[in-house]
């Protein structure tokens, strides 16, 4: 298990000076932290098959957001078995999103949504991010519009982008 905390940490819940740091410089959340025992719980068990890791998380009320350069297969398990178990112990949707380039996150988020595209407004006061998704596809989305826009806002890191439905 990889993780933004050690695994030692990670397994018994208490945290050494190096990780209460990260959690006290708000580079860490209590999620993140909740997440990786959970991770090297299922790894115990044998519940995850390969190495699961993540580099963050974002929370956006109700859904929880994980990012990972690693393996998606691993995290999300065979039929969803392991992400359906990170959901139901986290009390969130949880949703494993490839921690790259812009597109192919929003493309993650959205799934099975299907992404028209991206465009960018030019506006004086600061360009706008228009992500187009078909409207027939706004009830395949894990969460409601305002919720998918928050999230899409966080994975940009600006606040001026909208969803818009075509
Ligand atoms: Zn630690």
């Amino acid at each position: 298990m990889q993780a933004p905390i050690c695994t030692t940490c990670a397994r018994s819940g208490v945290l050494c000076p190096e990780c209460r740091k990260k959690l006290e410089n708000n580079e860490i959340t209590k999620l993140d932290i909740e997440l990786a025992g959970l991770l090297c719980k299922m790894e115990d068990k044998e519940l995850i098959k390969g190495e699961a890791s993540f580099e963050r998380t974002i929370a956006v009320d109700s859904l929880l957001l994980v990012l990972t350069k690693g393996d998606i297969p691993t995290l999300i398990g065979r039929g969803g078995r392991v992400v359906r178990y990170l959901s139901q112990n986290l009390r969130k949707t949880v949703r494993v999103i490839k921690d790259t380039d812009f597109k192919t996150q929003v493309m993650d988020l959205i799934a099975p949504a299907r992404l028209l595209g991206i465009n960018i407004v030019y506006k004086p006061d600061g360009d706008e991010t228009l992500i187009i998704i078909p409207k027939e596809d706004e009830s395949k989305l894990v969460a409601d519009l305002g919720t998918i826009e928050k999230a899409a806002c966080l994975l940009l890191g600006n606040d001026n982008l909208k969803i818009k439905l075509k």
